[in-house]
């Protein structure tokens, strides 16, 4: 039976990111085909009533589950704080989830919203979680990134 999978809109070749630019990635698309595992696309930032394009965002403190905990900060390159809309993105993502099922979900490693092992602070690579990811986790879903396929 064909199981639900929530994937950044971004890695399936949709013009949602930042920069108003696709990171499609065929060996996701591969994978998805391979493990007959059905495609929901989403993009918290999009969900989040952001506009594409729209400033790059990185954590100038913590990470996602920093930021859940009310310990993390989000940023945009022009200075704005971007915790809010990316806790409503993260909480309409989840409610795909539930509206679809979907226990499982492969995000783009990295991002600020989508990251699974890892996210800038600042210009820094660190080990984190973006607020999206961090959130999904908490509630039961198993994630994994394009780096673990
Ligand atoms: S928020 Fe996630 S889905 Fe949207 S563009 Fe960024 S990495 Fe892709």
């Amino acid at each position: 039976m064909s199981r639900p999978i929530l994937v950044s809109a971004c890695l399936l070749g949709l013009l949602t990111r930042y920069d108003g630019q696709t990171k499609c990635n065929q060996k996701v698309l591969d994978f998805l085909k391979a493990q007959g595992l059905v495609p929901i696309p989403v993009c918290p930032e999009q969900l989040a009533g952001l506009s594409t394009p729209r400033p790059a965002t990185f954590f100038s403190k913590g990470d996602g589950r920093d930021l859940l905990d009310g310990k993390g900060t989000v940023v945009n390159r022009v200075g704005d704080e971007m915790n809010a809309p990316f806790l409503r993105g993260a909480a309409e993502v989840l409610k795909i989830a539930r509206i679809s099922g979907a226990t499982l979900a492969l995000f783009k490693e990295r991002s600020p919203s989508c990251g699974v092992h890892q996210v800038y602070l600042e210009e820094t690579i660190i080990a984190g979680q973006g607020v999206t990811s961090a959130l999904l986790q908490r509630n039961g879903l198993s994630l994994c990134s394009e780096d673990d396929i």
